[in-house]
């Protein structure tokens, strides 16, 4: 889903396709073929709904191409032109929602936390996709998903509490 696109995860994706030397070694390899367009000068809006188009420089296409180089060399999907920048009232919209996404989602992980805590088998919990229920090991392969920075650690932590001499501890919570 491009709108999911996490910026902190592309800004590094880019960093490592900087650090790609030898940019015709790996041309061809990986599941995607993948070509960059003889010459691209406007992109249009990343965001689905949005028609309009946006400049793009010589820079930002190279960056791209780059960046793309890396993910077919990982054999992961190329990114298209129309994935990759907002026009300006996009943009703005974005820094507008940004903080309340990010609060969303500690709001997800927050609940699915308290139920794996709870001992609870089903696990509800919400994404993109609406409401969804599943057992404790995907329930933890989502806080991961989602980005709980030490998700084994808080399973150990659960795996500790629950064995044989279970004490109810006032403090856990
Ligand atoms: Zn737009």
């Amino acid at each position: 889903m491009s709108d999911e696109l996490d910026p902190e995860v592309v800004a590094d994706l880019q960093l490592r396709a900087y650090s790609e030397h030898d940019r015709t070694r790996t041309r061809g390899e990986g599941a995607y073929d993948w070509k960059p367009p003889a010459a691209v000068t406007e992109w249009k809006c990343r965001t689905p709904p949005c028609k309009v188009f946006v400049g793009v420089d010589a820079d930002t296409v190279e960056q791209w191409e780059m960046f793309n180089r890396e993910l077919v060399r990982r054999a992961e999907k190329p990114i298209a032109s129309h994935e990759v920048v907002r026009c300006a009232s996009c943009e703005l919209e974005m820094a507008k929602v940004q903080p309340l996404r990010l609060r969303k989602r500690v709001d997800r992980m927050a609940d699915v936390i308290r139920q794996l805590k709870d001992g609870k088998e089903q696990i509800r919990y919400r994404d993109n996709e609406g409401d969804q229920i599943g057992n404790r090991e995907l329930a933890f392969a989502k806080l991961k998903e989602w980005g709980h920075p030490d998700v084994e650690g808080f399973r150990q932590a659960l795996t500790e509490k629950s064995s044989p001499n279970k004490k109810p501890r006032k403090d856990f919570v």
